[in-house]
């Protein structure tokens, strides 16, 4: 991981169907690929 979430507040999300990583200050729905729906893998430190 090269980036700082904490710092610009952006979460990353996975892609359940094609595995496409996005990364997002907005919540993200679905996958600028395949239109799949996506997780929310963004590793919080307190
Ligand atoms: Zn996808």
């Amino acid at each position: 991981m090269q980036h700082n979430p904490a710092d610009l507040d952006v979460s990353t999300y996975e892609c359940y169907e094609c595995g496409t990583r996005v990364e997002s200050e907005a919540h993200q729905g679905t996958c600028p690929d395949c239109a799949g729906s996506v997780r929310n893998i963004t590793v919080v430190r307190e």
